[in-house]
């Protein structure tokens, strides 16, 4: 077993080799795929490492739930087999009917989704915040029935940030837990735990996976972390990953294991090529708006400077002629695909409008209609701004 917490460790030491002990049978350096359900017990319950169904646990989940622990500093790692299957989990592990939970305003689609239409007939009522002002969501809070802040940052698609360990501490005054979902920054730019934060959850389709070839989600917690009635929450969310039983599956794990061992080069590089995006479309005529944390101008650019490494891959933009340019612009362009989700090595383009947030139309949640999202790969970044150029000049 390694050890989650390796402070002498730097990280890509650790997302090469925590939880990935060359096998012992064989001494092959990355951790087989045991496509196995059940194990051969020595007598009842002599179980070989506790495995018993792999439901319960498999050692291919086991390696990706090892590692990323170790990459996010927490107490225990749940890989699920998708993000919203994890943060379903959460929900469900920590709030029982009755409860009230805080939500951003710009949420991913999907789950604000199932905070409003899944969580909320089974009894949790919510208030929406805007997590960018600590204040919003301080006044959102419900005294003795608020038991969790759900935070994204980066939020998806405005690129805003929350400030982790401001809304970690406006959630323990208020005896809640703070939820952090961590896809956008990744493990590499962002530690929310280490500012306070009690549970991160990640969709792993995206950055952790990197290659847009697997959907699954990660769930991690906080060393010590309780709920209100003082049990822990990482048994909380044990025992609901079993018994709601969204798990990974074994192929779908190892390949985000993989994908974990190059996060640190490529999320680099997601960066660097962001950077170049965003200085382009600044320089743009057609563009009128463009967001990015790492730019001064962002309204909580210094909170970002403060809790991440760099600024990430993900950059939205405005442009002029309103939602008809914005949805031809993303038609126009050839190496930029047209696609939803984001984090793979390809760079995708989308129109938050009417794919990725067209769940929220209508609602709170609903996002401008000239808003494009870029999710920056990491090709040759002049063949990328190329691509773009020719779409803008064409059509703004
Ligand atoms: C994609 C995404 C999710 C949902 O994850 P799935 O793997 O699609 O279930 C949740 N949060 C964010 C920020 C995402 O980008």
């Amino acid at each position: 077993m390694t050890d989650p917490l390796q402070p002498a460790q730097g990280f890509s030491t650790r997302a090469i080799h925590a939880g990935q002990e060359p096998d012992p049978t064989t001494g092959a350096v990355v951790p087989p795929i045991y496509a196995v359900s059940t194990y051969k017990q020595d007598g009842i319950g002599g179980l070989r490492g506790g495995y018993e169904y792999s439901r319960s646990a498999n050692p291919t989940r086991t390696a990706l739930e090892e590692c990323f622990a170790a990459l996010e500093g927490g107490e225990r790692g749940f890989a699920f087999a998708s993000g919203l299957a994890g943060q379903d989990t959460v929900l469900r592990a920590l709030l029982q009917p009755g409860d009230h939970l805080v939500v951003p305003s710009d949420a991913y689609g999907g789950t604000y989704r199932l905070i409003n239409r899944v969580a909320r007939p089974w009894g949790v009522e919510h208030s929406i915040a805007k997590v960018a002002d600590v204040d919003s969501v301080r006044a959102a809070v419900r005294p003795g029935r608020t038991r969790m802040i759900w935070v994204e940052t980066p939020t998806n698609p405005l690129l805003g940030i929350a400030d982790i360990s401001a809304l970690a501490e406006v959630a323990h005054e208020a005896g809640a837990l703070l939820v952090v979902d961590n896809t956008f920054a990744s493990p590499y730019l962002q530690q929310p735990l280490a500012l306070g934060a009690d549970v991160v959850t990640h969709s792993t389709t995206k950055y952790a996976g990197g290659h847009s070839d697997v959907v699954g989600g990660a769930v991690v917690t906080r060393s010590g972390a309780v709920t209100a009635s003082g049990e822990s929450v990482s048994e909380r969310i044990a025992f609901h990953q079993n018994a709601m039983g969204a798990v990974a599956g074994p192929f779908d794990a190892w390949l985000v294991l993989r994908g974990l061992k190059t996060l640190a080069v490529r999320m680099e590089r997601h960066c660097d090529n962001a950077e170049r995006v965003v200085e382009f479309l600044l320089g743009h005529d057609g563009v009128r708006a463009v967001h990015y944390p790492g730019l001064p101008g962002h309204v909580n650019h210094e909170v970002a400077a403060r809790q991440m490494r760099r600024f990430g891959g993900m950059v939205s933009f405005q442009v002029r002629g309103g939602e008809d340019v914005a949805t031809k612009v993303c038609a126009e362009t050839q190496l930029w695909t047209l696609g939803e989700s984001l984090g793979g090595v390809e760079s995708l383009i989308e129109h938050p409008g009417r794919m990725t947030h067209a769940s929220v139309a209508g609602t709170e949640l609903e996002v401008p209609g000239d808003l494009i999202r870029l999710s920056v790969g990491i090709e040759d970044v002049e063949d990328l701004i190329e691509d773009l150029k020719q779409a803008l000049d064409r059509l703004t």
